[in-house]
């Protein structure tokens, strides 16, 4: 099976990783300062703060930001869970800003007003303009997940030009992994502050106490990532360039294979953006048979997303069909074709042969 995606590890990485077994810490040792540094530089934000995944990275940013009970986050409902979910951690209740039909990304004009938080994604790697955001929420995170490597007019994505906070992840399948990993950037000192003290059991040292004091003002958790993680991730930053180029060549190759097909190209961005083209989702019709046929013949194609309001987790706070409108529509006709820095030409060809003769039948 051709996978919609997948890591890509070189001899570098396996050293890189094998290198942290000879030293002395194996958990938030030096590996992990060196890979923030790391991302803070690529992302050009002034502080950078791993988390054991993406997930983790998303509830600390809501935990932190005053995030809870009686506040509204709002996120867009073509994504994943992790999104909405993020909220609920905090006690908060989730609303959803219905999606653009162009873009795919949550529209800013329809955020609802009294949104305390908007966890804003930017879907399969095309930034969402935060610029054109009517009222500004109390907090902004941007759920980076798809877009590490992108970037806008306003500089790279996670620079967070119109966020407080913006957070990625490092599952196998994003645009560089670190096994399980995520990662918040902000430029806000008090933030990166909190946010190490939220992955780290809400502890605070409190050495003027003696060398062994600490103290606990607020809850935390434990989110630290390993030094095994952060090895693999700083040394597979090195091929983020690269990474997001062959990302990029791959899709520009689908869109002129597939120009014949009776298939929706996903959104070019606009001038001056660049797409980090973590999936590279067509619109078909009769999905769920195309969906079949293509698993048959050993194409790992994906559907990215159901709606998260139509999970039963967010029907029972009241959503359901019809709710929003452009994301239910869409879910039922997106497809994700296998898309990843080694993708062969060959194997290409073979994914357009086999979606041309699934939509023929
Ligand atoms: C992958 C992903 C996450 C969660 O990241 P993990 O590292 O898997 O916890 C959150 N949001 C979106 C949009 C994602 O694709």
């Amino acid at each position: 099976m051709i996978p919609y995606s997948r890591q890509t590890i070189d001899d570098k990485d396996i050293a890189a990783v094998i290198e942290v077994f000879r030293g002395d810490w194996l958990t938030q040792g030096p590996h992990i300062g060196d890979f923030e540094s790391a991302i803070a530089d690529v992302t050009g934000a002034k502080y950078a703060v791993a988390f054991a995944n993406g997930t983790a990275a998303l509830h600390a940013a809501l935990a932190i930001s005053g995030v809870g009970p009686g506040d509204s986050v709002c996120t867009s409902p073509l994504s994943f869970v992790a999104s909405a979910n993020s909220a609920r951690y905090c006690g908060a209740s989730v609303t959803f800003a219905d999606i653009d039909m162009e873009t795919l990304n949550l529209m800013p004009a329809v955020v609802p007003a009294g949104t305390a938080a908007l966890v804003a994604v930017h879907f399969s790697g095309l930034p969402v303009d935060l610029s054109s955001l009517r009222q500004r929420p109390r907090v902004v995170v941007e759920d980076a997940a798809h877009a590490l490597g992108a970037s806008t007019p306003d500089g790279p994505v996670g620079n967070c030009a119109y966020s407080d906070m913006c957070v990625f992840s490092f599952h196998p399948v994003k645009a560089i992994t670190s096994g399980e990993g995520g990662m918040v950037t902000t430029n806000s000192e008090a933030f990166a502050r909190d946010l190490r003290r939220f992955r780290h059991h809400g502890i605070t040292p409190t050495p003027e106490r003696g060398g062994w004091c600490y103290d606990v003002e607020s809850l935390g958790w434990n989110y630290r990532m390993t030094d095994i993680q952060a090895a693999l991730g700083r040394s597979q930053l090195d091929k983020l360039e690269t990474f997001v180029m062959q990302r990029n060549g791959l899709a520009d190759r689908y869109r002129v294979l597939l120009s014949e097909l009776p298939v929706l190209l996903p959104p070019r961005p606009a001038l001056g953006v660049r797409h980090a083209y973590h999936l590279f989702t067509v619109r078909v019709p009769r999905r769920d048979e195309v969906f079949e046929k293509l698993r048959a013949n050993g194409v790992g194609v994906q559907v990215h997303y159901s709606p998260i309001h139509l999970h039963s987790l967010y029907r029972r706070e009241g959503y359901g069909a019809g709710s929003f409108p452009n994301a239910e529509r869409v879910s039922n006709e997106i497809l994700s074709l296998p898309l990843f820095p080694t993708l062969t030409e060959e194997a290409q060809n073979y994914v357009v042969k086999a979606l041309a003769e699934a939509c023929a039948d």
